[in-house]
């Protein structure tokens, strides 16, 4: 695990470090060179913070010392800081990010952030795992006795083989093309968020076409003493 967490933050710290060396060695740099290494530079950094985040959060559920600070909350909460913390990322050509939330909303039991996690990690990998022209839906509605979160994506997809093993920790899908983009921890640190929540994860995928994972949370059941 250890020279696997080296080797993952490595990567991204050697392309900023060389990026980063080429500019200030170059007495009259070029604004649009700059401009594109400066672009790789945000990337790989944020990669790098992400890495470092789920490295942290894995390392908490492996020695069950996950504290979860539970709430009564409206799942608009959940929507709005998960929009928040990946907008400026997703605003960008070839992005389509549109988000739909249902009135009226019954309040859950949650820990806002890691629940905001587990939603952050599905746009992220909606995002990276989709070609230049992304279309992301974030939906949150009520479904029976539960609320929805869900994100659907058209990128690549997956074949219904992996669909059993995609949340256990450090299963990856290997894409020709793809290269190093991650370590297989994100979709098993929310899995294991959602279940603390006591609810259920779904996905839905057609290869070619686009994924639909909804993370489905049961609504708070209303405490008798409150009027
Ligand atoms: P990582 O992204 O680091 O590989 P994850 O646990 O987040 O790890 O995802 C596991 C695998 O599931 C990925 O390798 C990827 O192939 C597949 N996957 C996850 N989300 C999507 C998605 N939205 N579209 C297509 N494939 C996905």
């Amino acid at each position: 695990f250890l020279s696997m967490v080296s080797h993952e933050l490595r990567t991204p710290l050697t392309s900023i470090r060389m990026l980063v060396d080429s500019l200030a060695g170059d007495p009259n740099p070029d604004p649009e060179r700059t401009r594109q290494y400066l672009g790789v530079i945000t990337r790989e950094n944020h990669r790098l913070s992400r890495l470092v985040d789920d490295f942290l959060t894995f390392s908490r559920l492996e020695r069950g010392r996950m504290s979860y600070d539970f709430h009564t909350v409206a799942p608009e909460e959940i929507t709005e800081s998960a929009v928040d913390s990946v907008r400026n990322r997703f605003s960008t050509p070839g992005c389509d990010f549109r988000v739909e939330t249902s009135q009226d909303l019954p309040p859950i039991e949650a820990d806002v952030p890691s629940l905001s996690t587990a939603l952050i990690n599905l746009l992220e990998n909606a995002f990276k795992y989709s070609g230049n022209e992304k279309r992301i839906l974030l939906t949150t509605t009520r479904l029976h006795d539960e609320v929805c979160f869900a994100v659907v994506d058209n990128g690549c997809g997956f074949e219904a083989n992996h669909k059993g093993r995609i949340f256990e920790k450090f299963y990856r899908i290997q894409r020709p093309g793809q290269g190093s983009a991650g370590v297989g921890l994100g979709l098993h640190i929310v899995r294991s968020i959602v279940e603390a929540h006591r609810g259920h994860i779904e996905v839905e995928s057609t290869p070619g076409h686009g994924s639909r994972f909804a993370i489905h949370i049961p609504i708070a059941t209303p405490n008798p003493r409150d009027p």
